[in-house]
């Protein structure tokens, strides 16, 4: 027997699709926009090819329509339009994508603008409406036909009279339920705040009329009145050349984006050719969002396709240890899962993700090296991230961030780096000295600090309890060792050392006396040359301190 084709029931795949692949209705619109967009797009193609045709591009625009009293919503293009023919096989076949033929005709390759690939897009408007008309005119054809249907009882085709060429879409809304309300989408506001959304870059002018209203020239009464305007911003702005952005544009941007009510305390603004294409635009936040280290926190950037927003926080693009990172990845080679809500491929994403890392760290170092006190408003705000960020996944960014870790230091009295402090160590010094207490002042008048402090030696102040973990991580910078002043073993003056092991010996009846007396609390007891102006201190035994230790006894089992 030979092959036989699967028949789809049309109703019921119809059904399925137009309730399962979006998350959300409002989409219908993107889709729809987008739709337009490409009709237009086609135009411009063949201009490219054909003398006869001209693009002025101020002939081009998207328009909708609002009527509440029939309750329709009307989205009017002046694209290429769609002959009889192309109706029956573009809107009458699921998953059948004029826009996908187009570019593989036109040999298009770098036919990145048009948005169309799947075939389904279209079918969204049944999600809000229970009928949909289009009445099109193609381009170079006389004659407009009209396409009717109601999603589930197929379609009709007719001829019907239209002026110009290019495309009505009218989606008569559903009726509203106790549940479901579609009343909003034939509100102003409701409107616009979509296109924003969704199609803010769209290259062509959406356009709507939109109320208004003014005052009299002689009177205190407002009238109202009707003006046709842009909604979308068109161009967006990780587009434009850099060189003709002022700071001031990239924080309009961050307050329009509403990625925080503060001033972003820097920006970064990434355009990358490579293996794969992406625009990004980057903020630092001056301030930390009040829910930064709670669980509510989410991260992530907004990630665009092609100037149509698919995803609006996408986690996989920025690592856990910068989280505190706003905005937004838009690349034209992305492969869009069907629904254009989610990818194909994390692969992409790995890879982008990878290089923002790079380019985020590399903005951090040249804002430490710059503008230090900017630097110190940073660290102040996220540096905690930091610190956990190098004691995560195994210490596996340790080496991405530990010259972005800022410690306060005894001697220079401020925040200094690992770098800093090394490249300040006298030769015979072995160890990066850090000491931990809850506050400078009162590790200021540890006792265990006074031996290393009078060799001349620096050392790092750790106040925060993440510190040490982090730098357990670290273990090392530049091949020094890390090392607790209340350690044993402090690798200062043997001379000393060695005097102190011979005094413990002469006086040991007195310290074994002292140690039963002090039995489960002490170790050991003995002389100590590391005390100038103490009688006495503590110090741990092996290699975690004393703080440290309080906070793994601290820790839930
Ligand atoms: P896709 O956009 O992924 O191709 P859609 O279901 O959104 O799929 O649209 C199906 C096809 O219908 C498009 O590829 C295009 O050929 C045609 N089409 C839809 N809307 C328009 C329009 N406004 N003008 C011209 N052609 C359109
Ligand atoms: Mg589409």
């Amino acid at each position: 027997m030979g092959k036989k084709e699967f028949k789809a029931e049309s109703k019921r795949l119809l059904e399925l699709m137009i309730n399962s692949i979006y998350s959300q209705r409002e989409v219908f619109l993107r889709e729809l926009i987008s739709n337009a967009s490409d009709a237009i797009d086609k135009i411009y193609y063949k201009a490219l090819t054909d003398e006869n045709l001209t693009f002025n591009q101020s002939d081009y625009y998207i328009k909708l329509e609002a009527d509440k009293e029939s309750r329709t919503l009307k989205i009017v293009d002046t694209g290429i339009g769609m002959t009889e023919e192309e109706l029956e096989t573009n809107l009458g076949t699921i998953a059948k994508s004029g826009s996908l033929a187009f570019k593989t005709e036109n040999e298009i390759k770098d036919g990145h603008d048009i948005i169309g690939q799947f075939g389904v897009g279209f079918y969204a408007a049944f999600m809000v409406a229970d009928n949909v008309t289009v009445i099109s005119k193609a381009l170079g054809s006389d004659q407009a036909y009209k396409w009717e249907s109601t999603g589930t009882e197929g379609y009709t085709i007719e001829p019907t009279e239209k002026e110009k060429v290019g495309t009505e879409i009218i989606l008569k809304l559903k009726e509203n339920t106790e549940d479901e309300n579609y009343d909003e989408y034939l509100e102003e506001y409701r409107l616009k705040q979509i296109i924003k959304k969704y199609s803010d870059f769209i290259r062509y002018p959406i356009k709507m009329d939109v109320t208004k209203s003014k005052k009299e020239d002689d009177s205190d009464e407002y009238v109202e009145y009707t003006e046709e305007e842009t909604i979308n911003s068109m161009v967006p702005i990780w587009k434009k050349n850099k060189s003709e952005l002022k700071d001031e544009d990239y924080e309009n941007f961050y307050r329009e984006k509403h990625y925080g009510f503060d001033k972003p305390l820097k920006h970064i603004h990434i355009s990358v050719d490579g293996t794969i294409r992406y625009n990004s635009i980057l903020f630092i936040p001056e301030n930390r969002p009040f829910d930064y280290y709670s669980q509510e926190y989410e991260k992530g950037l907004e990630l665009y396709s092609n100037g149509v927003l698919i995803m609006e926080k996408c986690a996989d693009l920025i690592p856990d240890h910068f989280s505190f990172v706003k905005g937004l990845v838009d690349s034209e080679d992305l492969s869009l899962n069907i629904s254009r809500e989610m990818l194909q491929h994390d692969r992409q994403l790995k890879l982008i993700e990878k290089n923002l890392n790079k380019k985020i760290k590399q903005q951090l170092i040249s804002l430490q090296r710059d503008d230090r006190e900017k630097y110190e408003k940073f660290f102040d705000a996220f540096g905690r991230q930091l610190k956990f960020g190098v004691y995560n996944e195994f210490g596996a960014n340790k080496d991405t961030l530990k010259d972005l870790l800022l410690f306060y230091s005894s001697k220079e009295k401020k925040l200094v780096t690992l770098k800093e402090y090394v490249s300040r160590m006298p030769e015979e010094q072995k160890y990066i000295y850090y000491a931990t207490g809850e506050s400078i002042e009162r590790i200021d008048k540890l006792p265990q600090t006074e031996l290393v402090a009078d060799k001349g030696y620096e050392i790092l102040y750790f106040t925060e309890e993440i510190d040490e973990f982090a730098i357990r991580v670290l273990m090392s910078y530049e091949e020094k060792e890390f090392k607790s002043v209340s350690s044993n073993d402090l690798g200062i003056d043997s001379e000393e050392e060695k005097a102190s092991e011979e005094e413990t010996a002469q006086n040991k009846d007195l310290f074994d006396y002292m140690k039963d007396k002090l039995a489960g609390k002490v170790k050991e007891v003995r002389v100590s040359k590391r005390l100038r102006s103490h009688p006495v201190c503590l110090t741990a035994d092996g290699e975690i301190s004393i703080e440290m230790e309080k906070v793994i006894n601290a820790m839930p089992d």
